[in-house]
């Protein structure tokens, strides 16, 4: 049997009656369209991050491009991120009409090398873009610092770290608003797509709920443009309520896969996850490394097994982005690490024999090497 590095059926299977009372409801309840449950999982995600304000939107992409537009970030702006990411980090800062400016990564735990990021500030830099990626939070510490400092704000892409935490203090919680991505993969994911913007001023959750919905503030006349069409889906809404109960499980979860990856392979000379001081990693991903990761992958597609390399082009090598003029070598760190990292299957209810199957595939191959 194929195991794939990611999927949902044996949770569907586990959670059925549950998810089908979810779509029974809304289909009941004479509300499609920004009825109450997105109210309520509006509600009730704000209070699991103890903030003010969620805003559900329809994916994490536009969640992201909604919360910079919020922030007053446009065309003419510069945006601080890291090329080491999923390409739709980047796609709303370009589609903002904005501009995406990069550092390089750490690689300890491949996320932002924040000490670069003053070297790349210019008059012209208007938000620092952190990406909790893999599923561990960013230091976050130095970015307040510079924020302060030079009058930025801070946009955290949380799509990858539903709740995952730094200092007891838990991901989307710090900057000025943060963004989520429920695609279904995600820590947690919707049966379909959709997203949420988080914060705790007024302003940036008023301005995006009207951007979501037309730029009106009231229905029929628009305030506010560029605007768009990007409301949260009244069964995603319900279902990501009843999942969103079942986060810290979920987590759970996949820590214990994570667990059991260390102790099967942590003799190996394959490179394994390295938990930062200070963080509570969720495990998104499962990303290791070897310098012959592609002999690596080609052999276990003998043994049935699927992995994942995320991201195998970092977003400034590829060709939508040629426009921003960075040159082969410009962030070696990441170009090095694009080269050598990939995934393990991870999700929370990956069978402990089917991961057992992972493991001794993955040692039979390094062994062969
Ligand atoms: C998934 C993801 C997004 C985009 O979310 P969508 O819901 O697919 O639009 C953005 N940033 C990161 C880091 C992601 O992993």
């Amino acid at each position: 049997m194929t195991i794939r590095v990611w999927d949902y059926l044996a949770e569907y299977d586990a959670e059925r009656e549950d998810i089908i009372d979810a779509v029974e409801t809304v289909f009941r309840s004479g509300q499609l369209v920004l009825g109450q449950s997105v109210k309520g999982f509006e509600a009730e995600f704000a209070a699991y991050h103890g903030v003010g304000h969620s805003v559900g939107v329809d994916n994490g992409t536009n969640a992201i491009k909604l919360a910079l537009q919020a922030l007053g970030v446009g065309p003419g702006d510069e945006v601080v991120t890291v090329s080491n990411t999923a390409a739709p980090t980047v796609v709303a800062i370009d589609a903002v009409g904005a501009t995406p400016v990069f550092v390089d990564i750490r690689e300890q735990d491949y996320l932002m090398d924040t000490d670069q990021v003053a070297s790349v500030l210019t008059d012209r830099t208007r938000c620092l873009l952190p990406v909790h990626l893999y599923g561990q939070p960013v230091d976050l510490g130095p970015l307040v610092d510079l924020a302060a400092k030079h009058d930025l704000r801070i946009l955290e892409d949380c799509a990858q770290a539903h709740g995952a935490r730094r200092d007891g203090v838990l991901a989307g919680t710090t900057g000025d608003a943060s963004a989520f991505s429920f695609y279904p993969t995600k820590v947690l994911g919707a049966y379909g797509d959709g997203g949420a913007i988080v914060t705790d001023d007024q302003e940036i959750a008023d301005r995006s709920r009207r951007l979501r919905f037309y730029g009106m503030a009231e229905r029929y006349f628009v305030v506010e443009t560029p605007a768009h069409n990007s409301r949260l889906d009244e069964v995603q809404a319900e279902i990501l309520r009843r999942k969103l109960g079942r986060l810290d499980e979920y987590v759970a979860g996949r820590r214990a896969v994570a667990q059991r990856y260390a102790e099967g392979l942590g003799d190996t000379d394959l490179v394994l996850p390295h938990v930062t001081e200070g963080n509570e990693h969720v495990y998104y991903v499962y990303v290791v490394r070897h310098p012959r990761r592609d002999e690596i992958i080609e052999r276990l597609k003998g043994y049935d097994i699927h992995l994942n390399i995320s991201y195998p082009w970092p977003v400034h090598t590829q060709t939508g982005f040629a426009k921003l003029g960075y040159a082969a070598g410009s962030l070696p760190v990441t170009e090095r690490l694009a080269g050598e990292i990939f995934s393990l299957p991870m999700y929370p209810s990956l069978s402990a024999d089917a991961q057992d199957k992972v493991i001794d595939a993955v040692r039979q191959v390094l062994a062969a090497l």
